[in-house]
């Protein structure tokens, strides 16, 4: 009886809430400098757009104006030869907005970024947010059953006592090397550690026994995934992008002798894709794969160093994600 009164006292105030308080209108000055975000160049005759208040950078692409308003009103910045910035504004936040627009040249091409990390335009860009911890585990990984849903991943796996190949481990350490160059320098020098799983330990998808925010990497030995997965050249990530949940990376035996294919992977962690299209970039390190190996390529460097200067979620050809501010 006595819970019962008391259930109907705490669910009194559940509904009601508290009444929203009129958002207060301010006034701010936001000033900046537009800049090409490949050359550095600054931008003049630049449209900077807050709310209903319009301004033009000058030869030397500054520019100032002043907002009056309540709550987070749109930004743009547009100018001839350039994909428009559109974005909101915090009036709380910093007052100095320095637009970095893409050119519509000098190197960037909408359809290979759309290609490299919004599904060829179809969705958002994908990336973590917070710089993910690599994990190698020393040991090699049997599988003893695969999925049935026509990808032969692996559900189930057993920690055989041979340890991974020396050539794997330095792959791993080289690709990830190679993070200031795919993510314009956001995310180079990764934390990487090592992990020894006790021998015969059965391991189930889906319960990899790892972290948040951390990747794991193993090497499966010739058997049963990597018989299954062309003889051992394949390799396979899985990791939630837009979360700090744990990603897997799984390596053939074949493939993880591959510095190319072993930094493939890792770029995939980093939001690199490859939806279809790919014969389009044989240079690009998500193109199809050539002979003598995959590379980075410059493009990648340049499209990468973009993604990582964009909010998660950044649509096509230059939108922030609802909810994102760009000061
Ligand atoms: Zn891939």
């Amino acid at each position: 009886m006595i819970y019962a009164v008391l259930l109907g006292v705490a669910c009194g105030g559940c509904g009601g809430g508290s009444p929203t308080a009129p958002s207060a209108t301010t006034t701010t000055t936001f000033s900046g400098i537009v800049t090409n975000i490949v050359t550095g160049a600054v931008v003049a005759g630049a449209t900077i757009t807050i709310g209903t208040v319009l301004a033009t950078s000058a030869s030397d692409g500054t520019y100032s104006l002043a907002v009056t308003t309540a709550g987070t009103p749109s930004f743009s910045a547009a100018a001839p030869g350039y994909y428009t910035r559109e974005s909101a504004v915090s009036m709380s936040g910093s007052k100095t907005i320095n637009p970095e627009i893409i050119p519509q040249g000098d190197g960037f091409n909408l359809e290979f970024f759309n290609w490299l990390f919004r599904e060829n335009g179809t969705k958002g860009t994908e990336r973590p947010v917070v710089i993910p911890n690599y994990e190698i585990w020393t040991r090699q990984m049997q599988c003893t059953e695969l999925s049935t849903d026509g990808y032969d991943a692996c559900k189930r796996m057993i920690v055989i006592a041979d340890s991974i190949p020396a050539i794997y481990e330095e792959n791993i350490r080289s690709g990830i090397a190679q993070f200031g160059r795919l993510t314009g320098g956001a995310f180079a020098n990764p934390t990487i550690t090592t992990k020894t799983h006790p021998v015969d330990l059965v391991i189930p998808r889906n319960d990899w026994l790892t972290a948040n925010g951390t990747v794991s990497l193993s090497y499966f030995p010739a058997g049963l995934w990597s018989d299954a997965n062309s003889d051992g050249n394949n390799a396979y990530m899985s990791m939630g992008l837009s979360s700090t949940q744990p990603g897997h990376i799984l390596h053939g035996w074949r493939a993880a002798e591959d510095l190319g294919i072993v930094t493939h992977e890792l770029a995939h962690s980093l939001g690199y894709g490859h939806p279809s299209g790919r014969e389009k970039w044989p240079d690009s390190i998500m193109g199809d794969y050539q002979d003598g190996g995959y590379g980075i390529s410059a493009a990648d460097e340049l499209h990468g160093r973009i993604l990582y200067k964009r909010p998660y979620g950044s649509l096509t050809p230059d939108r922030d994600p609802a909810g994102a501010t760009i000061n």
